[in-house]
């Protein structure tokens, strides 16, 4: 049994597929002059078998997409037959002497640097078609194992190294079990958006296994302890089935909750709505009685295409969630892009820390065309139901200001058309940032609501990225000082008059509940998948006594005090049969 991180719940078991590594090592030896052509051959070897792969993969991705869809494989092969692009692989191998795959990697980096300075967005696809087709000559050239993507008629566990949101947003969710990721951790992003699938997923395995998996082992994944089993013996995989199976019964159980009302058992009434990223996540949140969206992640509208969405993609997308959540608020947040999401064909800056870097709103402030797309979707959409604004990432009162000024600039330009939209939308921000907790009571006064969003602010708090597995162990949400900045920011809201919600990770830990009941905070947002759990420890949870352990968590001066202490209170709490009725 190997031990990872444990980033979505649940048992998988299943057959693994390996995603494969573009990652390469490179020979670093010259080629001797008189072995020039043997160069030469390898290389045009490397090329005819990458043809024929691409060949293979247009018919079946044609049978089972579509015509349509496979074309983007003719313009792969048209690039293995591009001179311009041949003859820069030809004169590494024959002025410098390298090898023919060095030479290759040399190429691609070459092109893809200069399609990506053109401000063409066609040039920019280009780009990617020649990472594409690059990787996979090399592969060849590497002699690396073979790999065909599964085309989903068997059910597999996926495993890579790592995992990007725009990958796993490719993935059909009714065929992937469990994942496997070498690197990443509890709020990588793919982890987030794997919660919200309940796909069960286990992490921060780098270094860890003696030998790497192969496609076709058999693998456990139990996602709540962080375990990874390899080719389990009978017995193992017996008990891991049975387990399996009772989560399964469990879950259905507590599905029977979805439409009873949050509350205490001494009648707080809270408001539990959900995160989404996708209409996809949205369907499954409505299905377990999400009172609305507080965080509609829209970066991944921006994700897995090739281009920026037009206004009126996004304007469609916008209108469709606020019609199918009706009454119930929907919080648009406006994109937040950079740290570990990124996007094809919106090249960022290579940065030392991508995290403190170019992302979220100092993007949108940057590029304000795009910006201002995005903001007459979302007041367009506004008239369709009950929607509110909030931007992400804000630090300082200048921030606040000048996206409200780029939303004004929008506004005029709809009033001038005669464009309706809703006068009154909220606008709020997300506190994420330190900076912004500190300056909590003045930004009060510029907004109509917060958004905690802790995910963010505990890695700034602590010091500690959220994507690194190495110090996964000091990722720590109910550290006093995180605790305290939650409180300063509830009190600042509190004392403005304006709203406060938590949409971090740490509001769908059911562990959290008696810090919101103590503070006052009674909107919270989170995964779909964690909407019951979270209400089911509601309705066996007294306020009262809840707030009890919460006033001592606040006084707690050690990392793990509080967590202990509000695990043991769950613990105490936890009535197994609330189903039957008593709720
Ligand atoms: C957060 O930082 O807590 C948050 C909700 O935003 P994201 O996870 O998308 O960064
Ligand atoms: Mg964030």
């Amino acid at each position: 049994m190997i031990n990872g991180i444990g980033a979505a719940s649940g048992v998988a078991i299943g057959k693994a597929f390996v995603l494969p590594n573009w990652e390469w090592s490179m020979p670093e030896t010259q080629v001797n002059p008189v072995d020039l052509a043997k160069e030469f051959e390898r290389l045009y070897e490397g090329i005819r078998t990458s043809k024929d792969e691409i060949e293979f993969i247009k018919k079946e991705f044609r049978e089972v997409v579509g015509p349509e869809e496979s074309s983007i494989f003719d313009a792969h092969l048209a690039i293995l037959e591009d001179p311009v692009f041949m003859s820069e692989i030809r004169g590494i191998i024959e002025r410098q002497y390298k090898a023919a795959e060095v030479a290759v990697k040399e190429a691609i980096d070459h092109f893809v640097a200069m399609f990506d300075l053109l401000d063409d967005e066609y040039m920019k696809e280009r780009a990617v078609d020649i990472k594409d087709v690059g990787n996979r000559l090399l592969k060849h050239l590497l002699g690396a194992p073979e790999v065909t993507l599964p085309l989903d008629t068997q059910p597999y566990i996926l495993v890579a190294k790592e995992l990007s949101p725009s990958q796993l947003a490719h993935l059909n969710p009714n065929y992937v079990l469990g994942i496997v990721t070498m690197m990443g951790g509890k709020t990588a992003h793919s982890s987030i958006m794997a919660r919200a699938l309940g796909i069960p997923l286990v992490a921060g395995l780098e270094n860890k296994l003696q030998s790497p998996i192969q496609t076709g082992d058999f693998l456990i994944i139990d996602g709540d302890n962080g375990y990874l089993i390899v080719n389990p013996d009978e017995a193992t995989a017996e008990h891991y089935s049975v387990v399996r199976d009772r989560q399964r019964e469990k879950r259905e159980q507590l599905e029977l909750l979805s439409t009873v009302v949050a509350m205490t058992r001494d009648r707080v009434r809270m408001r539990l709505a959900s995160n989404i990223s996708s209409v996809k996540e949205l369907d499954m949140a409505l299905k377990y009685g999400a009172e609305g969206v507080g965080l509609f992640r829209t970066e991944f509208l921006y994700m897995d295409r090739k281009a920026f969405p037009t206004e009126e993609e996004q304007y469609e997308v916008y209108k469709l969630v606020a019609e199918k959540v009706g009454e119930h608020p929907v919080v648009i947040r406006t994109l937040d892009i950079g740290g570990d999401k990124h996007l094809d064909y919106f090249q960022l800056p290579e940065e030392q820390n991508p995290f403190l870097g170019y992302r979220a709103i100092r993007i949108c402030l940057d590029q304000k065309e795009m910006f201002k797309t995005q903001l007459r979707a979302i007041l367009r959409a506004s008239v369709h139901g009950n929607i509110k604004m909030m931007f992400p990432m804000i630090s300082s009162i200048e921030e606040v200001r000048e996206a409200k000024a780029v939303l004004e600039e929008v506004k005029a330009d709809l009033e001038q058309h005669g464009i309706p939209y809703d006068r009154g939308l909220p606008v709020g921000i997300m506190i994420e940032v330190p900076a912004a907790v500190m300056i909590a009571d003045f930004l009060a006064e510029e907004v109509d609501f917060f958004s905690i969003g802790t995910n963010d602010l505990v890695q700034y708090a602590l010091a500690v990225d959220r994507m690194n597995e190495q110090i996964a162990h000091l990722y720590h949400p109910y550290h006093p000082a995180v605790l305290r900045m939650i409180r300063m920011t509830v009190e600042s809201a509190q004392a403005a008059g304006i709203g406060v919600s938590v949409c971090g990770e740490l509001a769908g830990d059911e562990r959290s509940l008696p810090l919101w009941l103590e503070l006052g905070v009674s909107d919270l947002s989170m995964s779909p998948q964690s909407l019951l759990k979270v209400k089911h420890r509601m309705l066996n949870t007294t306020a009262s006594e809840a707030r009890e352990v919460a006033k001592q968590c606040f006084r707690n001066r050690e990392i793990t005090e509080s967590e202990k202490q509000l695990t043991q209170f769950l613990d105490r709490n936890i009535i197994q049969h609330v189903v039957k009725g008593e709720a």
